[in-house]
This record gives C-alpha cells, structure tokens and sequence, in this order.
C-alpha cells in the first residue's frame, strides 16, 4: 500500500472509540480525528450563544460560519478552535453531552462537518472515530471497525472515566443516558448510527483497554503485510 491507511472506528456511546483510536494512532504514528468533538464543539458553541435547542434543526450553514468554529491540522490530529479558544474538557460538561445528540440529526450540521472531516484525513495516516466515519464520510477507508459492548459495562466505564462510584443506582441511571443518546443517533434519518457494510465489528465487553487497542492493531497490520 503506498499511501499509509485510512482506519475508521465507530460505534454507540461508551463502547471506548476515542481512548482506544487516540492510542491506536499513538502507536501506528498517525493522527487522530475524533469526530464527536466537533459535534460537540457546535454544540458547546450554540449553547454558549444562547440559541434554543428547538431552533437547531432549522440553522443554516451561514449560521454555522457564524459560531466562528475552525477546525485546524496539528501533528497528533486537529484542533478545535472557537473564536480564538481552543476547545478541551469543556467539550464533555454534561450540557454539551445531553444536547449534542439533537444537534447532530440536524443534515445541515452534518453537511457543514463532512468537507472538514475529510480535509483533515488528507494524506492518509489517520484514525477517525464517531458514528458516521466508516459509513458515510470516509466510505473508502482500508480498515473499518464497529465496536460493540454490553450497555452495562458501557455505563461502568464512563462512571469510572469521571471517577464516579459505581453504584448500582449509578450505573443504571448512566446505562439509562447512553441508551437514550444511541436511540437518537440510530433513529436519525441522516447518517444513522450503524456498521458500514464491509466494517469488522469488535465486541470489547470482555476486553481490557490494551486488549482493545491490540486487536485493532493486528486488524492494521494485517493490511500492511511488511
Ligand atoms: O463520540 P461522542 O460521544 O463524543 O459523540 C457525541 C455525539 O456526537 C454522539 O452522541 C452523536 O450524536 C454525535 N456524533 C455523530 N457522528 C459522529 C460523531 C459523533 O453524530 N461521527
């Protein structure tokens, strides 16, 4: 293969996308696009700019030019820049999280990131995760993966990613948050949530972080043959 592979991971809430491709990518010495950061960087924005959420499925695309949202090339993958901060932890505040799932249904949202998410694939040597990257913005990539995880454990780990107690009440109340967020992102007509045909999916309920990455990793090298 003379240019270095395009690898897309996908799949619902929870199910480790963005840990295990940032470490996948550490490894391969590729970049990183996680795609859920720029839905949630619109969504941060909107939500700073005080626009209701029951307008947002009729925002235009001037609208969207207007939030003052770049998306920039850096080494490790991009940066996401509003106004002229640059995006971090207050991408995950709860706010963002309840509210990003409506934002991301809306087509014109999704037609305004396709263009930027495949500008920053540019060149190859990238790992993309989200819900969309194998089955529609980067239809043609050498490696895709869904991965899958029971809804329970998917709740425990995000309580152990905020450092929370995992009660049973705790991981029943987040279980209950995830469900409904991947209800939203499955039943939206534009680009539902769902593995791209030829996707390998990867069930990492059983699997431990290093496992996760590990087996992604073979699926890459299998590619390469060297
Ligand atoms: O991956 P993360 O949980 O940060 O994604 C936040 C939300 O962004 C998802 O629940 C989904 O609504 C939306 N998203 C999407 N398509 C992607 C990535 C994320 O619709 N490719």
């Amino acid at each position: 293969m003379s240019r270095r592979p395009l690898v897309t991971v996908d799949g619902p809430a929870g199910s480790g996308k963005s840990s295990t491709a940032k470490e996948l990518a550490r490894r391969l010495g590729f970049r990183h696009l996680d795609s859920g950061a720029l839905y949630r960087a619109l969504t941060y924005a909107l939500l700073e700019e005080g626009l209701p959420v029951d307008g947002w499925p009729e925002l235009s695309s001037r609208e969207l030019d207007a939030l003052e949202i770049q998306v920039e090339p850096e080494p490790e993958g991009v940066r996401i820049r509003y106004g002229d901060r640059v995006m971090g932890p207050e991408l995950r505040t709860a706010a963002v999280t309840e509210n990003v799932s409506h934002l991301s249904a809306v087509p014109a949202v999704r037609r305004w990131l396709l263009q930027r998410q495949r500008e920053a694939a540019r060149g190859g040597g990238l790992v993309a995760d989200g819900r969309d990257m194998g089955s529609v913005v980067f239809p043609d990539a050498d490696l895709k993966v869904f991965l899958v995880a029971n809804l329970e454990e998917r709740a425990r780990r995000r309580l152990r990613e905020r450092a929370e107690k995992e009660s049973p009440e705790a991981v029943e109340a987040e279980a209950l948050r995830l469900e409904e967020r991947d209800r939203r992102d499955r039943e939206r007509e534009t680009a539902p949530l769902r593995p791209a045909e030829d996707a390998v999916e990867v069930d990492t309920t059983s699997l431990d972080f290093d496992e996760q990455v590990d087996r992604i990793l073979a699926l890459v090298e299998d590619l390469t043959p060297s």
